[in-house]
């Protein structure tokens, strides 16, 4: 009898854990949403569509050597913006930024309302020649075909330039008076850094003392078929954004030549330590923002991913050792570590007295340049290794998931969308909003098209294009967004 007790009592224990697994995991569903109708707003599809095709057919690309750009496709787009939105013109006030940027205040009835501040960009990359034959449609083209539209910005994002003065001007045409400010900003340098565009803008609203209540500029998509697991379409609306670290790794060794190595040459030394830090990535998991989200994601997914979202008290490392598989989603957990340049000896025959690595870091909200470096000393833990930064800047805030400008986002979306999973995300590239983020209450990235899987690799690639019924929500959304954050 004595040695069966134990046995018994484990034998309970597990049932018992088993049950509160199984209890929680059947409890972890949706969060019950508010009920939204579709919100009926008609658009002219087609005039959108010709209008985002005759903007596409605007070269308005930006290099990184400033001689390289052409400017007479960025004044003809201003020119067309124009003609093309002439009421907009005439009954905003409308400055310019930097003589190509554009910003557009529509002055609110109570002046004691913070602004909203809605942003988008119009410069685009470059096609690479090497590419170009492989466009099925020429990129400047703006062809409309098959129920696409066609080019470079179709996507990033002259479709949410063009999407947003849509919307202005059917409020315009309206007799829409807004209660509290908007402000629309065109910006046309975000491809190089925004130094020019979303930098002034951020600077100007600053020395006037103007706080918007929050920003919106791009970020994620209403993405179908994108999550792994949720059978919804998923609008992230990103409330942060990485940061980014650069830092040269130099291993010094002996020179002289190479008939006689040393036991190590510097580019051992320096292949040492990048293979310790590719070991040892930079801590993470499943917390924060990141936690916020896959709550929010994991609630819709099959029983089996529910079971270990639900109890994360028991199944977290699992979760965490799992997720960090994906690129994706280790992205979401934790600061990345890239190597992405290296350099050593001229000759082949001539040791390397130093040898040097470029590493790229994307910087989590809980992590900072200091707190990254700290960890890259530890990490490779040798004298012969000297570390320099080339250039970094921490991740942003994290904006307010709860606050109004969120709350009138995802309820834009699903008006716009129906059925859609709203979740805060986190945006793992550089946008405007890194500038917005010091001068405005909360900086919102989202952009209110449908993206599915295979329109992922579009951005600055080939074949970028954009469906016409998505230029039509996506005008929809901001006309109903406008209309519900300038009323109250
Ligand atoms: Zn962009």
């Amino acid at each position: 009898m004595t040695f069966r007790k134990p046995l018994a009592v484990a034998s309970l224990a597990l049932l018992v854990l088993a049950a509160v697994v199984v209890v929680r995991t059947l409890l972890f569903t949706p969060k019950p949403q508010p009920h939204l109708a579709k919100a009926e707003l008609a658009v002219d599809s087609q005039r959108i569509a010709s209008h985002l095709s005759e903007a596409i057919a605007f070269a308005t690309v930006s290099y990184d050597d400033p001689a390289q750009i052409d400017r007479a496709p960025f004044q003809g787009f201003l020119a067309w913006l124009a003609t093309t939105y002439p009421k907009v013109h005439a009954n905003l006030k409308v400055e310019a930024i930097n003589h190509y940027g554009r910003l557009f205040t529509w002055p609110g009835s109570d002046p004691s309302l913070a602004p909203i501040l809605l942003s988008a960009h119009y410069d685009v990359v470059p096609v690479q020649q090497s590419s170009a034959g492989l466009w099925q449609q020429p990129p400047f083209s703006g062809l409309i075909k098959d129920g696409y539209i066609w080019g470079r910005g179709a996507l990033d994002d002259k479709s949410a330039a063009v999407a947003l003065m849509e919307s202005l001007s059917d409020l315009v045409n309206a007799g829409f008076s807004p209660r509290r400010t908007l402000m629309v900003a065109l910006n046309f340098d975000e491809e190089v850094g925004s130094e020019h565009g979303a930098k002034a803008i951020a600077a100007m609203l600053k020395a006037r003392h103007i706080e918007p209540l929050w920003s919106l500029d791009e970020g994620s998509f209403v993405l179908d078929g994108v999550v792994s697991g949720v059978a919804l379409p998923v609008a992230s609306i990103n409330v942060a954004e990485k940061g980014y670290l650069t830092i040269d790794v130099t291993a010094h060794g002996q020179g002289g030549h190479s008939s006689m190595p040393p036991h190590q040459t510097a580019v051992g030394i320096l292949a040492q330590a990048l293979v310790r830090l590719q070991n040892a990535p930079v801590p993470g998991g499943l917390d924060g923002l990141s936690a916020e989200m896959f709550d929010n994601l994991a609630r819709y997914m099959p029983f089996d991913k529910r079971l270990l979202f639900a109890n994360r008290w028991l199944f977290g490392a699992l979760l965490n050792a799992e997720l960090s598989k994906s690129a994706t989603t280790n992205a979401t957990l934790r600061t990345t570590t890239a190597p992405t340049m290296l350099s050593g000896s001229v000759k082949s025959n001539v040791l390397p007295v130093t040898a040097e690595a470029v590493i790229n870091f994307r910087l989590h909200p809980r992590d900072n340049v200091d707190s990254v470096l700290r960890y890259v000393q530890k990490t490779i833990d040798d004298d012969r290794v000297s570390i320099a930064v080339r250039d970094g800047r921490n991740a942003s805030s994290v904006s307010d998931s709860q606050g109004p400008g969120f709350l009138a986002l995802a309820k834009a979306s699903r008006e716009v969308y129906g059925d859609v999973v709203v979740t805060p995300g986190l945006t793992v590239g550089a946008t405007d909003s890194s500038y917005y983020d010091s001068a405005v209450q909360n900086a919102y990235r989202f952009n209110p098209m449908v993206l599915k899987k295979d329109e992922l690799g579009m951005f600055h690639g080939i074949n970028e294009r954009i469906t016409v019924a998505n230029m039509a929500a996506a005008t929809r959304f901001y006309s109903l967004l406008m209309k519900d954050a300038a009323s109250h």
